[in-house]
Formats: structure tokens, sequence, C-alpha cells
């Protein structure tokens, strides 16, 4: 069963959130679509959404906490009002430009793990690692697991290469299917690819070995666009 996620990032408002998911769940619903579905809305855009069996909200960030005094930041508290139960953790734009650190992200995946949230952890290399090779671009994929307990049962792995997300530039197959191959064989848990999947390779790319599905950003921002991805996996 293929596995296919929608990162929102920092788009979409409160209505075309819930439009996007309401069209999201009829199509799921009218199609009995197998696919395990995932959707990252923006904190504000959060809601008790009427979804179904195989669409699940998650969050892109949160704190390790239940509440407190953690301006700018929302923890379980918040979360538990829209009954949500899946998170994020350690996508490469809070790594390298919101500058959190392992051991934060470590600390942030023992609490939700404590919690029993289905988690996304992102593992990737930048370019400058990528140039250098296999064995430095998995030792240094290696790292981000410093302090991660990978035999978590309620764990999905993504990689996505730095290089690739947002850029319009893909992996190659073979990158994939190398660096998949090498993780899998130390972590066996499902594993996602994500770096600009598009519908044009989607399918492709989920049909590369070890290949669990895709997590994608800027593809599948608009709903039709979501629903192909979908559909050619499905
Ligand atoms: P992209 O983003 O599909 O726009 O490359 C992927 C991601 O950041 O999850």
């Amino acid at each position: 069963m293929t596995i296919i996620a929608s990162n929102f990032k920092t788009n979409h408002t409160r209505k075309s959130t819930a439009l996007f998911i309401e069209k999201l769940n009829n199509y799921l619903l009218q199609n009995s679509i197998k696919n395990e579905v995932f959707v990252f809305p923006t904190s504000t855009s959060l809601d008790k959404f009427n979804t179904i069996s195989n669409l699940q909200i998650g969050v892109q960030n949160a704190y390790a906490t239940s509440s407190g005094s953690f301006t700018g930041e929302i923890g379980t508290f918040q979360l538990n009002e829209f009954e949500i139960k899946t998170i994020l953790i350690g996508h490469s734009e809070r790594r390298h430009i919101l500058s959190e650190t392992q051991s934060q992200i470590a600390k942030k995946y023992e609490f939700y793990k404590s919690l029993g949230y289905k988690i996304i952890y992102c593992i990737g290399e930048p370019l400058e690692v990528k140039k250098q090779g296999l064995e430095k671009t998995l030792e240094y994929i290696y790292e981000q697991f410093d302090g991660i307990d990978t035999n978590y049962e309620n764990l999905i792995l993504a990689y996505e290469p730095v290089w690739a997300i947002g850029t319009g530039v893909t992996a190659t197959n073979d990158d994939i299917k190398n660096v998949h191959t090498a993780i899998k064989k130390k972590i066996n848990k499902p594993l996602l690819y994500g770096g600009s999947v598009k519908v044009e390779n989607v399918k492709e790319i989920c049909e590369i070995e070890n290949v669990d599905g895709a997590l994608i950003g800027t593809a599948s921002w608009v709903i039709e666009d979501f629903i192909q991805i979908i559909e050619n996996t499905k």
C-alpha cells in the first residue's frame, strides 16, 4: 500500500484548506482508494475535519509540550482540540531555515512518541554532502538518527534530499534506490521519498525498490493535482 502525504508548508487559508479536505474526502470515499493519505495543513487551518479512515490530518510542527510559556509555539493542549495524532518532525526547512538542532528534534520526537503520535520523520543531505558520494551521504543521514528511537511502531521515514526540495530537481531513480535500500537495511520502517515529486513522476518513483510512498510539497497544493497523484499511485 502506497503512502501519499501532502505538506502544505506556509500555504492555503482555513477556507481553502477546508475545501481541499472536503474534495479529497469525497474522492477517497467514492473511489475506495487504499493508499494511506496524509495532509499537513498550516497550524492556523487545523480543524476537526470530518475525515475518513485512510485520510489522516497531521501538524507540520509543534513544540514538545502540552501547554506553557513558549511564545509562538503550539502544544498538545491545542492539538487535542482537533484530535491531531500525527506530526512531521525533522523537515529540512526546520533544520536549515529555522535552525532546529538534532537534540531539539530528538526531544520533540521523544515527546510525541511518548504520546503515541504517528511521526513522519524526515532526513536528507544537502548538495555539498551529496557531491561527496553515497558513503558520505549515508553517514550524514545516519547522524540525523541521533537520539531517535527507530524501533518506534508509529514511525514513517521520509528521505528528502535538501537539494531536491522545492527546486524542481528530483533525485535520479538510482540515487533514490541506493539511499532507500541502505536506510531500509538498517531501519525497517515505511520509507517515503520527497523532493520535487510531481504528477508526472510520482508513479515511477513509487515503483522504485524500497520506496513506500511520497511526501509532496509544491505539486500537492492544488487539489486536482493531488488527486491525480493518488490516482497515479493507487
Ligand atoms: P517539494 O517539497 O515537493 O516542493 O519539493 C517536499 C517537501 O518539502 O516535503
